[in-house]
């Protein structure tokens, strides 16, 4: 997967909102140490979390499978706008046939497990989502043949308070390999002044 992150908020938006409760914005060192302190205790130690809704990120995520996108989209507190597989099968259609040992020109289509049943399965099942479309039929009807392991990409946009509540559940060991693998690469990918405000919610 590719993690791309287009946009954030500067941390002074949020301590300024802060600052609005108290009318403090004197005491701010535009989103230095100070402001840094400020946001956490607010927002993390008091549990005046709604402030940290004034942070938001969007990143552009490419390479996932469908199975990790459906898990994703169960997060209510992020906005997503996904590659449609309506508009877009076309890019398979005149692709030449896929066999087992064709892996590395599959891997532009599909996520692979490193289970190799599992692997020569979707590539079986790319193979049968190509000849349906070769044969004519509509994107629309050709898509419910799609293995969960084909990829899509899409651009999300989460703010600060969802983010922690995101990489908390999905880093976990518990949560899918591959989502656990999305939030430790989101987490990454977050400014390095912003960081502090997720290592108490990402899990090793
Ligand atoms: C390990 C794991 C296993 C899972 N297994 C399953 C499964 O088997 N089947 C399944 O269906 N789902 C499963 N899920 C998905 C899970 O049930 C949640 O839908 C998902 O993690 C999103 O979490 P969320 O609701 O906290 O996030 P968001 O939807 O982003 O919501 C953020 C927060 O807003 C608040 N909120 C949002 N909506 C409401 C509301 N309607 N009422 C009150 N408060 C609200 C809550 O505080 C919530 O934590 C699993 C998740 C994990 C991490």
């Amino acid at each position: 997967m590719k993690i791309t992150l287009l946009h954030h908020t500067p941390l002074v938006v949020c301590a300024n909102a802060i600052r609005t409760c108290w009318q403090s914005f004197d005491k701010s060192d535009h989103g230095g140490e100070k402001d840094k302190e400020l946001i956490d205790r607010v927002g993390n130690k008091f549990k005046h979390a709604s402030t940290l809704e004034h942070l938001v990120y969007t990143f552009y995520i490419q390479g996932i499978s469908r199975a990790l996108l459906q898990e994703l989209a169960r997060h209510r507190m992020a906005s997503l706008s996904v590659k449609s597989t309506r508009y877009t099968l076309k890019e398979l259609k005149h692709e030449a046939p896929f066999t087992a040992s064709d892996q590395e020109r599959a891997e532009k289509y599909l996520v692979f497990t490193g289970i190799e049943i599992v692997d020569t399965m979707s590539i079986q099942a790319l193979e049968n989502l190509r000849q349906v479309l070769q044969s004519g039929i509509s994107n629309d009807k050709a898509k419910y043949c799609l293995p969960e392991s084909y990829k899509t990409e899409l651009t999300w946009t989460i703010n600060a308070r969802s983010l922690q509540n995101f990489i908390g559940l999905r880093s976990d060991k518990s949560a899918l390999w591959e989502i656990q693998n999305l939030a430790k690469a989101l987490y990454d990918h977050l400014p390095e002044d912003h960081r502090y405000l997720f290592s108490d919610f990402i899990k090793a």
